[in-house]
């Protein structure tokens, strides 16, 4: 079941318009934009424009939309030039793990080595 639109939530207002973002990709189902605080040159965060607090969360209730934010997520790789040098998507999940927006979304990051385990 879909989740309506949060008046607090930071990522509905970008899917709404009311906060502004870099997008670099949109679909009927996720838009993805440039993180604000990169990481690593490439920086892509894939979100749902429905709301769910996290990726398990999106997967449980809307399984369809989270195959869209995966492949989404190799699209933007494609699109970013970092899909041949490897890069990683990471869904941080609850605030132990560094979750701070709790609207599901995908870290797409690449164009430097990426050690593992991530620390
Ligand atoms: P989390 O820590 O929840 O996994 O990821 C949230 C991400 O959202 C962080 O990497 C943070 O830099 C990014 N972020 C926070 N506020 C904004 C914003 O207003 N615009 C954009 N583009 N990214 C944001
Ligand atoms: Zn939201």
């Amino acid at each position: 079941m879909a989740v309506e639109p949060q008046a607090d939530c930071l990522f509905c207002k970008i899917v709404s318009g009311d906060v502004p973002a870099t997008v670099v990709r949109e679909t009927d189902t996720t838009v993805a934009f440039r993180d604000i605080n990169p990481q690593a040159p490439t920086h892509v965060l894939v979100i749902p424009k429905v709301h769910h607090p996290d990726g398990a969360s999106l997967a449980a209730a809307e399984p369809a939309i989270a195959a869209d934010v995966l492949r989404e997520a190799g699209e933007v790789a494609a699109q970013e030039g970092i899909g041949a040098s490897g890069y990683r998507v990471v869904f941080n999940t609850g605030s132990g793990a560094g979750q701070t927006v709790f609207h599901a979304h995908a870290h797409v990051l690449g164009g430097r080595g990426l050690q593992w385990p991530p620390g």
